[in-house]
């Protein structure tokens, strides 16, 4: 990787990894071990200018399509149904699951990416997936902004 300098201070930045949150009800993102660029004084960059476009492109692409989902039926009134037994789903989501993903992108060093989202729990089989992954799709934009300028990263 060719040596970067700090946008605001000048000084080499290196690459540092960074624990981050982000809210957007009822969606709240973790992501763990982010590489990001970091200057001695602490001021961030993203480690690639396209990063932001990238992570959301995977995980909206690649990873919110492979978490459990219910199916709904109906177009006033909506049934939801369990996508691994096909039986009717009570209304309530109090539950809240963490779905984990791991994303390594670009040859940067891999990182974890939470998920927490209310679930529905079958009660016939015990499975537990999303309400709608439209609803979580939905909000990931939203919350991993909130969570990289939480954490004040800069774009190049
Ligand atoms: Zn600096
Ligand atoms: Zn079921």
């Amino acid at each position: 990787m060719t040596i970067r300098h700090c946008s605001v201070c000048k000084a080499e930045m290196d690459l540092a990894r960074l624990s981050i949150t982000g809210e957007q009800s009822p969606l709240a993102v973790a992501v763990r071990d982010l590489p990001v660029l970091e200057c001695p004084q602490g001021h961030r960059r993203f480690a690639l200018a396209d990063f932001p476009l990238l992570l959301l492109d995977h995980l909206l692409e690649q990873d919110e399509p492979q978490l459990p989902a219910s199916t709904s039926r109906g177009l006033l009134f909506k049934h939801f149904h369990c996508a691994a037994c096909g039986a009717e789903l009570g209304r309530d989501t109090d539950r809240q699951h963490t779905f984990k993903v791991e994303i390594a992108l670009a040859g940067l060093p891999p990182f974890e990416v939470d998920l927490t989202m209310p679930v529905h729990r079958c009660e016939r089989c015990g499975h537990e997936q999303l309400h709608s992954l439209k609803e979580l799709r939905n909000r990931t934009p939203a919350a991993l902004a909130h969570a990289f300028k939480s954490a004040a990263i800069a774009a190049h």
